[in-house]
């Protein structure tokens, strides 16, 4: 990574109960404490790379528990990839941190009696940090044959496109919201919590109760992971049973699909582990899922205006509007008319919005950034290109969209992948032509004639 920052080394001798940031903006935006906030420790903070933090603790009172809060910054252009921490003490061993489920960013972490110095740091994922590929590099423009052709932003000639969520596995979502999106014919996403059910809990799991009816709503909604039983985890072991337990439970109902699920670990949860959450969206074929979202439930007032606004301001930027809701009926999270209300705004917005599960739009956004339109040839009406996709497309299954514009005075545009396959065209209601190809790399011929 590019180190455009200077190195900073400060000592701040301080009361613990002040976030040390206030006074450092050296650090980057980072803010960092110790707990309790009436210890007489000191802090030394040196920051070694963009996103790497050494920390000393100084003056420590023998046997006093302490503990670091650490609060990286999640928007603006020192933004730390939360995603990607962990904390390692002197000797390089992973230290426990405490996170809570949707805010990754924010670290308490338990320093033993032994430990006075660790490493904030976020580690690069196996794959490597995210590389951007221009949109140009996702476009051709032939003079030759006057064909200009590009990946399209979304599907079927859409505009943007709308999640709708809903967490935590409640009866309602059985009993209401699914016959009710199958009504508007919607896919939605399913926050769930597979369980089975703990001993000692009292929370009841539809999922294990009312197993038959989310098989069946498997077959055409999308189910998403909210971990195994919506309550955290102590340490490494419980977050892969969390995770890793939920994630094989969809799986099971979804054979035959693409793996990747979207990932919610759920508001006011807490998480301890020594790894970083990339570990876990790896090994089980996650993504994160738990942020930029418009909550629906009526106590925050006003929700189908916001969804309104929220779908008129995603469409003039072409972005994924996501939005969530929880229980719903009367006297619930969000009353059964507020979201038929949203159902029907969506509607009226249907031919500009792709409506469809988060891990399908996902896998969408993903492949389409890594793939690339390399013009191989070009000669008498015939355009030879290769389609570059980055992305691994037994996850990332969901079809591209070619958009192909040709010179008027020109036939129709026939495509033709190797092996001599002809590509059925979808052509718009407009006019426009498009082309829906898998996503991965192959050669195409794109022919027209006078
Ligand atoms: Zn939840």
């Amino acid at each position: 990574m590019t180190s455009r920052h200077p190195v900073w080394a400060l000592t701040l001798p301080l009361l613990a109960c002040a976030w040390v940031s206030a006074q450092s903006p050296e650090l980057g935006g980072v803010r960092i404490s110790l707990e309790p906030a009436t210890a007489r420790a000191q802090l030394r903070v040196t920051r070694a790379a963009p996103f790497e933090l050494r920390v000393q603790v100084e003056s420590r009172e023998a046997a006093q528990a302490l503990a670091l809060r650490v609060e990286l910054p999640k928007t603006g252009r020192e933004t730390w990839p939360a995603n990607d921490v962990e904390v390692r003490d002197a000797t390089g061993k992973a230290l426990l941190v405490e996170r809570s489920g949707i805010e990754w960013e924010k670290l308490l972490i338990q320093l033993p009696a032994d430990v006075n110095a660790c490493v904030v740091q976020a580690v690069e994922p196996a794959g490597g940090w995210p590389r951007a590929i221009s949109a140009k590099e996702r476009s051709l423009e032939d003079a030759a044959s006057g064909l200009s052709l590009r990946l399209a932003p979304w599907p079927k000639g859409r505009k943007a496109a709308l999640s709708l969520r809903f967490d935590d596995s409640h009866p309602s979502h059985l009993d209401k919201v699914i016959p009710l999106l199958r009504e508007y014919g919607f896919k939605g996403t399913f926050m769930v919590n597979p369980g089975p059910k703990e001993p000692g809990s009292r929370q009841t799991y539809t999922f294990e109760t009312r197993q038959a009816e989310w098989a069946a709503a498997a077959t055409d909604m999308e189910l998403a992971n909210h971990s195994a039983h919506h309550r955290g985890a102590r340490d490494d072991e419980d977050m892969e049973r969390e995770i890793g337990g939920a994630a094989e439970a969809i799986w099971k109902l979804t054979p035959g699909r693409s793996r990747l699920l979207a990932l919610n670990l759920g508001g006011g949860t807490r998480w301890r582990t020594t790894r970083t959450l990339r570990h876990y969206l790896e090994q089980y074929h996650q993504f994160d899922a738990s942020s930029g979202s418009l909550g629906m439930d009526d106590v925050y007032g006003g929700r189908v205006e916001a969804f309104r606004k929220a779908i008129e301001g995603h469409l003039e930027r072409g972005l994924w509007c996501r939005t969530h809701f929880h229980a719903i009926g009367d006297g619930l999270n969000s009353s059964e008319a507020n979201f038929r209300a949203a159902l029907d705004l969506a509607r009226q917005h249907q031919d500009q919005l792709w409506i469809t599960g988060m891990s399908e739009i996902h896998q969408y956004q993903t492949a389409l950034a890594s793939a690339r339109l390399n013009l191989q040839k070009s000669e008498d009406g015939r355009l030879t290109f290769k389609l570059e996709v980055g992305t691994d497309p037994a996850l990332y299954a969901q079809p591209l969209t070619l958009e192909v514009t040709a010179p008027a005075g020109t036939s129709r545009p026939v495509l033709v992948r190797e092996g001599g396959v002809e590509i059925a065209p979808e052509v718009g209601s407009d006019g426009s032509i498009r082309f829906v190809l898998p996503p991965r790399g192959a050669l195409y011929q794109l022919r027209t004639s006078p």
